[in-house]
């Protein structure tokens, strides 16, 4: 299955494509995971995304796409994936049509996650992440054993820098500017579900296996 998750920051698309990597043994492929690699090794790419990271914009379509082109050309891709937080833009969803036309094959189906602007600042100022498995949690819905420390790696919790409330405004912002109109672009193309993002992380989980049951019936 060739899969991408959308939705606004804080929509749950990393918690989904962690329990779609561990049921359909496919890889999770997040660019804000690969990127906030390549800003702690400090690379040329890291250094130049964090600028833009910091504020909550985007950072250049050219990098991102040279970062996933090279993700997916890695043997583990080969029996499908999830896309997490990949394409933000148009031309970035473009690129990807084309990258998989050459090679993979198209896309399966495009999942939006839609969760109001006040549930995603509720929900991102709990969420603290693992440095090491890179697991999600949050202080008040989903909260860990022991505060501070992951349960499934007992690795270091920490809350993103991007996570402070004013960059997550930013974030909201270019979400609604720039992400958005790939639901419409998605939805000519057929190949949109949206799912209440809402609900609790099971359900939609559950609505999210049932209509990839029905895209796998379809192919
Ligand atoms: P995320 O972890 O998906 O919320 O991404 C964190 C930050 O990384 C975003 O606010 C952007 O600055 C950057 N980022 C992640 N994915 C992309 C992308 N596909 N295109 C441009 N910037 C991205």
């Amino acid at each position: 299955m060739r899969v991408v998750l959308l939705g606004p920051p804080g929509a749950g698309k990393g918690t989904q494509a962690k329990m779609l990597e561990d049921e359909l043994n496919i890889p999770q492929i997040a660019s804000g995971d690969l990127l906030r690699i390549a800003v702690r090794n400090k690379s040329a790419l890291g250094q130049e995304a964090r600028r833009y990271m910091e504020r909550g914009a985007l950072v250049p379509d050219e990098l991102v796409l040279r970062m996933i082109e090279e993700r997916l050309q890695q043997r583990d891709t080969q029996g499908g994936f999830v896309l997490d937080g990949f394409p933000r833009t148009l031309a970035q969803a473009e690129a990807l049509r084309l990258t998989l036309e050459r090679a993979g094959g198209p896309l399966d189906l495009v999942l939006a996650l839609l969760v109001s602007d006040e549930e995603v600042v509720r929900r991102i100022s709990g969420r603290r992440t693992c440095r090491t498995c890179g697991a999600i949690y949050h202080l008040i819905f989903d909260p860990p054993r022991n505060i501070n420390v992951c349960d499934r790696c007992q690795g270091e919790l920490y809350q993103r820098d991007d996570d402070a409330e004013e960059t997550v405004r930013n974030r909201l912002a270019t979400y609604h500017r720039q992400t958005k109109p790939l639901l419409d672009y998605y939805e000519r193309q057929g190949l949109l579900r949206s799912i209440d993002g809402q609900e609790r992380m099971e359900a939609v989980h559950e609505r999210i296996m049932a209509a990839l049951g029905a895209a796998a019936q379809r192919a």
